[in-house]
């Protein structure tokens, strides 16, 4: 009960707020078209854009099996705004209208749904790389695997699209920014990592790239721990060298694409 009462309070604090910016900043629902045409509505169909695709790609994190119910989330960044997936609603429910976006400090600019718990690892994402979004999970296998390892052994050459050994940040609550910090660190030349008994993170420069990254990561984790099941055998593994051919070999092939 105490924390359903801290929601409204939170709701109805967001919604102040998101009222005392309306105007200056971006509205994706078109209701203040106006002065600053066609600047705004062009950023307004952005907005929307973005916030359609970001739906997409949260939905299918569960048609696909990496979540279950809302237990992760997405964001976007458009311009120094972030889309992100609001607190506790299924996003089969989301719709045009509930847009929810931060500034990159955290501060409410669109919508009046509150935003994921996770926004600081999100934010911690946009403030310090240039990806352009971030997908977050409890993936079973890839969760099963941070509680057993590290890093992730090198089981396969896919390694090399996420940049290398995939690195556990150590465990820390969710949504605070001790996990947002050790999660940096784990990301430290890489666009994915795994959370120690908490789940996944993938940034990219689409939507598409994080999503592809996550589901990667899990299907590596998956094999990982299939190998590594039979009793009395133990899986082969690739070295840094072999990976490094490979990395060589993917931005050759990235750049004849
Ligand atoms: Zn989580």
């Amino acid at each position: 009960m105490a924390e359903q009462r801290d929601d409204e309070r939170r709701t109805a604090d967001v919604q102040r707020r998101t009222a005392d910016v309306r105007g200056s900043a971006v509205d994706a629902r078109g209701s203040a078209a106006g002065a600053g045409e066609p600047r705004r509505g062009t950023a307004r169909r952005e907005v929307a854009r973005a916030w359609d695709d970001l739906v997409t790609t949260a939905r299918r994190t569960v048609s696909d099996g990496l979540v279950v119910g809302t237990s992760g989330n997405v964001s976007v960044r458009v311009g120094d705004t972030v889309l992100v997936t609001p607190s506790g609603v299924p996003y089969d429910r989301l719709t045009p209208d509930d847009v929810t976006g931060v500034d990159l400090d955290g501060r409410q600019v669109l919508g009046t749904l509150v935003p994921t718990s996770e926004l600081p690892m999100h934010l911690a994402v946009y403030r310090t790389t240039g990806a352009l979004a971030v997908v977050h999970t409890h993936a079973v296998h890839a969760t099963a695997v941070s509680t057993l390892v590290t890093e992730l052994p090198l089981i396969h050459y896919m390694a090399a699209a996420l940049g290398g050994p995939v690195r556990v940040a150590p465990y820390a609550t969710y949504g605070s920014d001790e996990l947002a910090e050790n999660m940096l660190h784990a990301l430290t030349g890489r666009s994915g990592c795994l959370l120690q008994n908490h789940g996944t993170l993938t940034h990219g420069s689409t939507l598409a790239q994080a999503y592809d990254r996550t589901a990667q990561l899990e299907w590596m984790c998956r094999l990982w721990l299939t190998a590594s099941s039979l009793p009395g055998l133990t899986p082969s593994l690739l070295s840094r060298e072999q990976l490094t051919e490979v990395e060589e070999r993917l931005r050759g092939y990235g750049q004849r694409g």
